[in-house]
């Protein structure tokens, strides 16, 4: 999921360049290239990742690799099959953005395997935009409140309820890794905007 409306990427490689620690690092992980809408991968359900799988090396760099992709595309979320791997893997992380005041920050949190189930019925309405569907967003309803149950990265069980919008990024990337789109959600696509008329007609509604 992507809610930045420019991909700040000057800046950022600025920055990582003045610190050695931060160049070693970005040297040892890689940004992967997204899938993009009409992709078959994208509306296949993925496949589970036993905890075995979870702890292989190849595991661990692909997951540091969807974390490094997901930042450098400004995504606050993202899941294995838009970077081509059908796998139940999702990553995401909203962070203090001084451009989205009313977020709450989530933490970097790796979801393997995850399962969502809504506490209500009570559903709300927001802006969502995607990676593997660039350019574009609109107002789609989600589940105000729901149980995540899910592995972590160590295969240890995690379970949380989440809200929100944090619950809204949880019900993208599950999305996603059932074969669906947030375009799928919409009741209707009278809201579907691209960015530049996005900032031009919505941002103060
Ligand atoms: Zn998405």
């Amino acid at each position: 999921m992507n809610l930045a409306f420019i991909t700040p990427a000057a800046h950022k490689q600025a920055d990582s360049f003045s610190s050695s620690t931060a160049m070693l690092k970005n040297l040892a992980m890689s940004i992967l290239k997204v899938t993009r809408l009409g992709h078959p991968v994208l509306r296949k359900v993925t496949e589970n990742i036993s905890v075995k799988e979870i702890k292989t090396p190849a595991m661990r760099k692909f997951i540091d690799d969807m974390i490094e992709t997901m930042k450098e595309y400004d995504g606050v979320g993202l899941a294995a099959d838009q970077v081509f791997t059908s796998k139940q893997v999702a990553v995401l992380e909203v962070a203090d953005n001084p451009r989205y005041p009313n977020k709450s920050k989530v933490p970097l949190t790796v979801l393997v395997n995850p399962k969502i189930t809504p506490l209500s019925d009570e559903m709300e309405e927001d802006w969502e935009g995607c990676l593997s569907i660039p350019d574009l967003r609109g107002r789609v309803p989600r589940y105000k409140s729901i149980r995540v149950q899910a592995l972590d990265r160590q295969g240890k069980k995690l379970d949380f309820v989440a809200k929100n919008f944090h619950a809204r990024v949880i019900q993208h990337e599950y999305d996603h890794l059932n074969g669906k789109v947030y375009l799928d959600r919409m009741g209707d696509f009278s809201t579907l905007t691209f960015l530049q008329e996005f900032a031009r007609y919505w941002m103060k509604k």
